[in-house]
């Protein structure tokens, strides 16, 4: 058969006077506009599964996130170099970012540590509910372990305080964390707000667990410049989160791999109306020599450790199985 230029093939079948071939390739447009519509769709609504350099990883974390019934993202970042990996499930675009809440503390001490505002040891009074500034919990005397093991936010509030706003965002940025759209103001509680991962402060799952990577990296390093003690304090404290007796992730632990992390609760999507809680976790493991870290955020749950440590951690013991 010859092709004319009009692609048409001379004598071939026809349907209401149109060459049958003609019809047939339009219909395949039209087909495959409509995959391209419906997986847009799909995408714009959370259900499709990020695509992923790594398909072992991808696969554990789609199998564990098919198991999520709130609206879930899980990040994954095998400490090699690679992306990270991403999936969520009915999270929509617009709620993608929301408040981290405590789980960026970690960083607020490396933050504290590495500019000299906090001495190796030192401790300070946490008043409750009563002080100033409040905490949800009556912790006593505090140093910088049990403040990252209990989530102690009078110590945290202290940490950002004497860092002031301007150092926070920008250490935090420094961390791979978004450029604000306006300046924040200069002030106390602008610092205490940011500094506990609150407004301003929206991440995407993707974003903790790299700035995790960096954190990890440094606490880590042989050559880090920065008080080994106090680079020890920060371990340990995430140790506890999990292992503490005051510990805010006991659902974290099993025999099978050892968790540390820290537990994150926000109030706030970003742009979105109304509050919504954001529970977060973020652990690594082993403890000792890293390979992966993990970030979960799951919405409208209750808080950090009950709701995304035990994803995480199911993702973990599937990890280093
Ligand atoms: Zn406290």
């Amino acid at each position: 058969m010859n092709e004319t230029s009009a692609g048409q093939v001379q004598g071939a079948k026809t349907i209401h006077g149109v060459p049958y071939n003609l019809l047939t390739s339009r219909i395949l447009r039209m087909r495959s506009g409509v995959v391209t519509l419906l997986a847009l769709l799909c995408c714009s609504v959370g259900l499709l599964h990020a695509q992923s350099s790594d398909p072992n990883v991808q696969s554990i974390v789609n199998a564990v996130i098919d198991t999520c019934s709130r609206p879930t993202s899980i990040a994954v970042l095998k400490l090699d170099g690679s992306r990270p990996v991403v999936a969520s499930r009915n999270v929509r675009p617009t709620e993608k970012f929301s408040e981290p809440g405590s789980s960026v503390k970690p960083i607020l001490a490396w933050l504290a540590a590495s500019k000299d505002v906090l001495s190796a040891g030192e401790s300070i009074v946490c008043t409750g509910t009563t002080g100033e500034p409040r905490c949800f919990a009556n912790h006593g005397r505090v140093d910088l372990r049990k403040a990252l093991a209990t989530s102690c936010n009078a110590f945290a509030f202290e940490l950002a305080g004497r860092l002031g706003a301007d150092n926070v965002v920008q250490g935090f940025v420094n961390f791979g964390f978004p450029r604000l759209d306006t300046a924040l103001p200069n002030t106390l509680q602008a610092a205490w707000s940011y500094g506990t991962g609150h407004h301003p402060c929206y991440l995407e799952p993707a974003q903790l667990v790299s700035a995790y990577a960096r954190l990890i990296d440094s606490l880590f390093s042989e050559s880090s410049t920065v008080n080994a003690t106090l680079r020890e304090e920060i371990l340990d404290g995430m140790r506890l989160v999990v292992e503490g007796a005051e510990g805010t992730a006991p659902l974290a632990r099993n025999d099978r791999v050892t968790i540390a992390g820290k537990t994150g609760t926000g109030v706030g999507v970003k742009g979105g109306a109304g509050e919504r809680t954001s529970s977060w976790f973020v652990g690594y493991a082993p403890v000792d020599r890293p390979r992966y870290i993990v970030v979960v955020s799951v919405l409208d749950g209750t808080n950090g450790g009950t709701d995304a440590a035990p994803i995480a951690r199911e993702v973990l013991i599937r990890l280093l199985k």
